[in-house]
């Protein structure tokens, strides 16, 4: 059970000021409200009630409330010594001017409609109990009925122990509809406030599609004390805060109070609901303001089709391969696409969208940075980005293990994936990688399943895919983003089912023979084409990627939107069907 929050509060005119009790400054209470009840001195986040979250984030009178007459009944007749279940639940109404822990209804954030279910620590504990649950459900079914975003702000300690299993039954209730609604292709943003523990967090509050979280909130299962107890171990002070879900992959984003409610704008904006038959009247100013949005966003990319002339990036592909790569072997082929300087993932990017909205974390494990994803617009059209990221100088390039993905980089991936498809995105891979790590760790976590995994989603994925070698593309490590309707590659980029060093290694036992390996494997994007293994080459600046990132950046962007408009056109059914026979048919054999 969950306790009240009553730190800072003693022995203090609480008029006029308030104690911060995390770095123990004093406040004036003038003051921190005005910074939305966050520490001046530390960034501490205090806090909020739930009608203190309605003003602070939906627009001025767009709230209103639904099912505010449910109140909890005491049907285990619990017995507590110091107070009965209904005693507690009648005092509790007169504290907090609530009739419950949750608080559910409909408004607008710079508006767009959505359905929120906000909960309140201050009732007991903002513990689940049957109407908490019940409740959530609803705003769940209301998103959908009223097929509107859904936002659901998590304060709470867990299950409610005086309603016994009727609790822990909210929690299947709530996962039940949860389900459902995910199959009506309605996104479902997640807000973990401190706390989010328990129950809470291991049902609805884990299961957004994306989920922010406030910094230096308390989220966990059982939280640190529990764990402390059970090991009789010290942990580090940061276990279970926003911080640690971030770095284990748990969550999308810590987003510091003050910039909450754009952020949440922001995507909500990313989130045009589907027009669908069933939906009615709420939806559709939404839709008109948010192509306006997209618009504005395409507006401000740094190169628009309307203005600017773009050379076909096309390569001509009757030119001989010498003649169109000078006097460059394919060993040169291999250092130039692994040049220090040649643009990334990141950089390109930078360059193409002016919106992406990093998702963090596979939700099991880790955030493995050598995988980048994320939410962007491109000529208009939402899309799924995912690519490789080697890091630049040498702390990221530790920190992004050179580009070599572990398995819970690949569930990340996964995860994007299905998020496109639930949404119906495109998604972009953009493939930079010598290969998957191949560490004990790495197998220890299942590497091979987690690529195996990929590719079967790749293959039945019911959205157009794009896949895009910027440098190198290695190995099992890039074809796991690599299953595509259309794969491209940059003109010196290589393509390889191991690194040249490898390849000599295993074929002679000398990986000093790399040059001759690459020549034997044909890793060239020409050689690529030639082979038909790639749908066709993306010409870089003279000299290469590395000498014009903007050049380059232009030249991708603008067959990116080609292959995307070509893609739109396909019907999803056929472009399976497409997919399915562009890699039944690769390979070639003889049958005597
Ligand atoms: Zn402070």
């Amino acid at each position: 059970m969950p306790e009240q929050d009553n730190r800072g509060k003693a022995h203090l005119p609480k008029e006029i000021i308030v104690k911060c009790p995390h770095c123990r400054e004093l406040l004036y209470i003038q003051d921190w409200k005005k910074n939305l009840k966050v520490c001046l001195h530390c960034q501490y986040h205090f806090r909020l009630s739930a009608p203190e979250r309605i003003a602070l984030l939906l627009d001025p009178g767009s709230f209103v409330e639904s099912d505010m007459q449910m109140r909890s009944v005491d049907p285990l007749h619990f017995f507590s010594q110091s107070q009965s279940y209904a005693a507690r639940l009648r005092e509790e109404e007169k504290r907090t001017g609530l009739r419950e822990a949750v608080v559910i209804g409909s408004g607008r954030i710079e508006g767009l409609a959505l359905t929120v279910a906000i909960m309140d620590f201050r009732f007991i504990g903002g513990s689940m109990g049957s109407v908490v649950g019940e409740k959530i459900t609803r705003s769940i079914e209301l998103a959908e009925e009223k097929c509107t975003p859904l936002l659901i702000i998590s304060a709470s300690g867990g299950a409610r122990m005086q309603e016994g299993i009727f609790s822990l039954m909210q929690m299947a209730k709530v996962s039940v509809a949860l389900a459902r609604f995910s199959k009506a292709r309605l996104p479902f943003i997640s807000l973990l406030t401190d706390p989010t523990t328990g129950g809470v967090a291991a049902s609805f509050a884990m299961l957004g599609d994306i989920i922010l979280a406030e910094p230096g909130a308390l989220i966990g299962f059982a939280g640190p004390r529990v764990i402390e107890q059970f090991l009789y171990q010290k942990l580090p002070v940061d276990t279970d805060t926003s911080e640690f879900m971030l770095a284990h992959g748990m969550i999308d984003a810590i987003i510091p109070r003050h910039v909450l409610r754009p952020t949440l704008a922001r995507l909500l904006q990313y989130y045009t609901p589907p027009r669908q038959d069933h939906c009615k009247g709420e939806n559709s100013p939404v839709d008109r303001k948010l192509k306006l949005v997209t618009c504005k966003h395409e507006e401000a990319l740094p190169y628009s089709m309307g203005n600017t002339h773009i050379r076909t990036p096309e390569v001509n592909a009757q030119q001989r391969p010498h003649e169109r790569q000078g006097s460059r072997s394919r060993w040169e082929q291999v250092v130039l696409a692994r040049h220090k300087h040649r643009p990334h993932t990141e950089d390109y990017i930078k360059l193409i969208c002016k919106d992406f909205f990093e998702l963090r974390g596979d939700r099991r494990y880790a955030d493995d940075q050598a995988i980048l994803g994320g939410l962007a617009t491109i000529a208009g059209q939402r899309v799924m980005l995912i690519g490789h990221q080697k890091g630049r100088d040498s702390r990221q390039r530790l920190a992004c293990n050179f580009g070599m993905p572990r398995p819970e980089g690949y569930r990340k991936a996964q995860r994007l994936m299905r998020q496109a498809e639930k949404f119906g995105s495109p998604v972009i891979s953009l493939i930079d990688t010598p290969g998957a790590y191949p560490d004990l760790e790495s197998e220890q976590r299942g590497q091979a399943q987690a690529i195996a995994e990929s590719l079967e989603i790749m293959a039945t994925l019911p959205v157009p895919l794009v896949a895009i070698i910027l440098g190198e593309g290695g190995s099992g490590g890039a074809l796991a983003l690599g299953l595509a309707d259309r794969i491209l590659m940059l003109e010196h980029a290589i393509y390889t089912v191991a690194a040249p060093e490898a390849a000599a290694s295993i074929l002679w036992r000398d990986n000093t023979l790399a040059a001759q390996a690459a020549e034997a494997m044909q890793v060239s994007a020409q050689d690529l084409l030639e082979l038909g293994v790639i749908d066709g080459i993306i010409r870089e600046p003279s000299g290469g990627a590395h000498l014009d990132y903007a050049a380059s950046a232009q030249l991708l962007a603008e067959r990116l939107r080609l292959v995307l408009a070509e893609l739109a056109g396909i019907p999803i059914d056929e472009l399976l069907q497409q997919r399915y026979e562009k890699f039944r048919h690769i390979g070639y054999f003889s049958v005597t």
